[in-house]
């Protein structure tokens, strides 16, 4: 039990990380997804969202993060590391994951619409697969889920007022 509470301890640790990460996604106004990958007890590499400001489908928080671990590692092989994402990863994401031969994912909150670590899909276990995942899921996931969902909600605010401006513009145009 007492081992248990200091595995949950870490995970909330290094999630809090990634969740730092995603706000810096946020603060770009990109989706606020964030991850962090540790080896033993190090963060080595770390990243999030940026799709729209690369203008990059590839720019996704987990890719970018294995990306830059694989370098530290100087490794393509990510064994015996953990990933920690503020949201349950994509198909493609999924993918690199099985692909790095990453040993753990830690996920925060749950993307039922596209999510592949359970939701759609579970590319992470399948067992047809050379490599499966351990996966934990539901890490800190109230507060990630809550960051996404005063994101769109911000969004959706910021489209009803240019929506309004741009009416209003055109009541003033002759
Ligand atoms: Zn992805």
């Amino acid at each position: 039990m007492e081992e248990q509470t200091e595995a949950r301890k870490k995970d909330e640790k290094y999630m809090k990380e990634a969740i730092r990460q995603a706000k810096k996604a946020y603060a770009l106004g990109e989706v606020p997804i964030g991850c962090v990958i540790v080896y033993q007890d190090k963060i080595i590499g770390r990243g999030y969202n940026r799709r729209t400001i690369d203008k990059n489908t590839l720019a996704h928080a987990e890719m970018i993060a294995i990306r830059k671990a694989s370098k530290r590692m100087n490794d393509w092989r990510l064994e015996g590391c953990t990933m920690y994402v503020t949201l349950e990863p994509c198909q493609m994401c999924a993918g690199a994951i099985v692909q790095s031969r990453l040993t753990r994912v830690v996920v925060g909150c749950m993307n039922p619409k596209a999510g592949c670590a359970g939701s759609i899909l579970n590319l992470l276990q399948m067992k047809e697969f050379n490599h499966q995942a351990e996966l934990q899921t539901g890490i800190l996931g109230e507060e990630c889920s809550q960051m996404m969902k005063a994101f769109f909600k911000e969004l959706r605010e910021k489209k009803k007022i240019v929506h309004c401006a741009s009416s209003a513009d055109s009541q003033t145009l002759p």
